[in-house]
């Protein structure tokens, strides 16, 4: 008997299962899983598991019998290759699994560099599943010289791990600044500090040209040809969402696969959330990369599978570990015009207003200044910004 397949063992696809299950589908559910573990939590495989602080076990989402006691039928260790949405089916390891209704929580690549920039050289690290880290965490306790190439929450993130570890690090940013993607101008200043005041090298407007070695990395050579010695990569150059199944198939695509704001693509018996998926947003569309957005969408989508009829509309939140310091950002700053500051390092918020309406913040070390912020976006309201700037204000007072 067919029942629901879900595409995808990360955490988007066990929200939905989980919930799929709570609300009452008592049909059958596949859960299909290219790697070879049940899900996984990935936040820390770029901090404490890459540290050696967090044990392997302490990762998995769930026990391995939880799946049984649901009646979730785990398939892993094979991607799936085609979807037949005429017959209903999809193929894995060459066999069909019939589908009544399909969600796709295919998730994200990371993209690698290709082989003539040295990509697969020995000591070439990226930091995406389980076996990366598996792979690169007994490396970094081998090498002296690390260098990070891009300067995003991985790359940061891997930087203060190897810094911590004792290594001589330098990360370098193609783009004008580090975290370009994910946060503002001065957020990104005030990491930089973070970390030059620990000793890693920052250099920001310099792309990689190529990494050197024989059969291991023991450099790099940047744009503009200068050379520096490496023994140890660590590439943090983004990442792609994998629809390359979805397009194969004939699904809308569109930076990801297209749903529309209940979580369906153009194929109405197939649905999508988490990081592969777009969906509708203030007039255009919008693709989360968080493990929030995971977690949230694949429970909104399962409760749309299940006929709620409930649009997604997320307030988007954010956070990132990096040595003792937390950052932490709720909403997104696109499209300010204005920036008020509160504080100073250690604690440090900063607050994105068009006009006089809150859209972000972004805080550094300053946990309090996050959680009022982000119920206030979730509320809707938008303090005034001279309270925000003003070290006398109790924070909290602004909630009532
Ligand atoms: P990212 O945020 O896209 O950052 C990659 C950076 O590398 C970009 O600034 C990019 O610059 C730069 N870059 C690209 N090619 C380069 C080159 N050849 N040389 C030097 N720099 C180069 O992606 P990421 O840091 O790899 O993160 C991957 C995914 O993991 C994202 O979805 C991220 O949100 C997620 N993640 C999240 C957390 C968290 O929330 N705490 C932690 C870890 C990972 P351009 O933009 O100019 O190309």
């Amino acid at each position: 008997m067919s029942g629901i397949v879900v595409i995808g063992a990360g955490q988007a696809g066990l929200s939905l299962c989980t919930t799929l299950r709570a609300e009452g589908f008592g049909g059958p559910l596949t859960l299909i899983g290219a790697e070879p573990y049940p899900p996984y939590q990935r936040p820390p495989l770029s901090k404490g598991y890459l540290l050696g602080e967090m044990a392997r076990e302490r990762l998995f989402l769930r026990p391995a019998e939880w799946y049984a006691e649901h009646e979730i039928e785990l398939r892993l260790g094979a991607a799936v290759e085609a979807i037949d949405r005429d017959r209903r089916r999809v193929t894995v390891a060459g066999e069909a699994i019939a589908y009544e209704t399909l969600a796709l929580t295919t998730g994200l690549a990371a993209r690698t560099l290709p082989a003539e920039m040295g990509g697969d050289l020995d000591g070439a690290h990226v930091v995406r599943t389980l076996a990366d880290i598996d792979a690169l965490a007994p490396a970094l306790r081998r090498a002296c010289r690390v260098l990070v190439v891009g300067g995003g929450y991985i790359g940061l993130e891997a930087a203060s791990v190897a810094r911590k570890i004792g290594a001589n690090v330098t990360v370098i940013e193609s783009g004008p600044r580090i975290l370009g993607r994910v946060a503002s101008e001065r957020t990104a200043a005030v990491m930089r500090t973070i970390h030059r005041d620990r000793g890693v090298t920052i250099r920001e407007g310099v792309g990689l040209a190529r990494l050197i070695g024989e059969a291991h990395v023991v450099g790099a050579e940047l744009d503009g040809g200068e050379e520096i010695a490496a023994d140890l990569a660590i590439v943090g150059i983004g990442v792609d969402p994998r629809c390359a199944i979805a397009e194969a198939a004939g699904l809308a695509t569109d930076n990801g696969v297209a749903v529309d704001a209940l979580g369906r693509t153009s194929d109405p018996r197939i649905w999508a959330a988490g990081d592969c998926a777009s969906f509708p947003w203030r007039g255009g569309r919008l693709r989360l990369e968080s493990v929030q957005n995971a977690i949230d969408m694949g429970n909104a989508v399962a409760r749309n599978m299940l006929g709620a009829g409930l649009p997604y509309a997320p307030v988007p939140w954010f956070w990132s570990d990096q040595y003792e310091v937390k950052m932490q950002i709720a909403g997104l700053s696109a499209g300010h015009d204005r920036v008020v500051t509160r504080g100073q390092l250690p604690a440090v918020s900063h607050w994105y207003y068009r006009g006089d309406h809150l859209l972000a913040v972004d805080s550094i070390g300053d946990a309090k200044a996050y959680m009022v912020g982000k119920r206030l976006l979730e509320a809707g309201r938008s303090p005034d910004p001279a309270a925000i700037a003003d070290p006398d204000t109790n924070l909290k007072t602004l909630l009532a």
